[in-house]
């Protein structure tokens, strides 16, 4: 039997059915590409957390921040952090 399609990212340490057959995710297990389909909302979120999403530019002299595509994003949530690139976001940020 082949697992499903994960469709949401549940709590921490969460161990309910959904998560053991893998349709959900604990947060604790959850990797980049998930967390950024978090972000995209193309996953569910059932933890009731807030996720802080940080984006890190390189600005040099000629390399000015407009225009400038970001390095890296950063999701923390609690005590866990994800670090990833901007592509997993679709590329398309503010
Ligand atoms: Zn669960």
């Amino acid at each position: 039997m082949s697992r499903p399609r994960v469709i949401a990212i549940d709590p921490f340490d969460c161990g309910c059915t959904e998560c053991i057959t893998g349709e959900y995710v604990p947060l604790r297990y959850a990797t980049d590409s998930q967390i950024a389909a978090l972000i995209r909302r193309d996953l569910r979120n059932h933890t009731g957390k807030e996720f802080d999403v940080t984006v890190r530019y390189i600005v040099t002299d000629t390399q000015p921040l407009r225009g400038s595509t970001p390095e890296e994003i950063v999701v923390t949530c609690g005590d866990r952090t994800w670090t990833f690139e901007p592509y997993l976001l679709s590329g398309s940020l503010p």
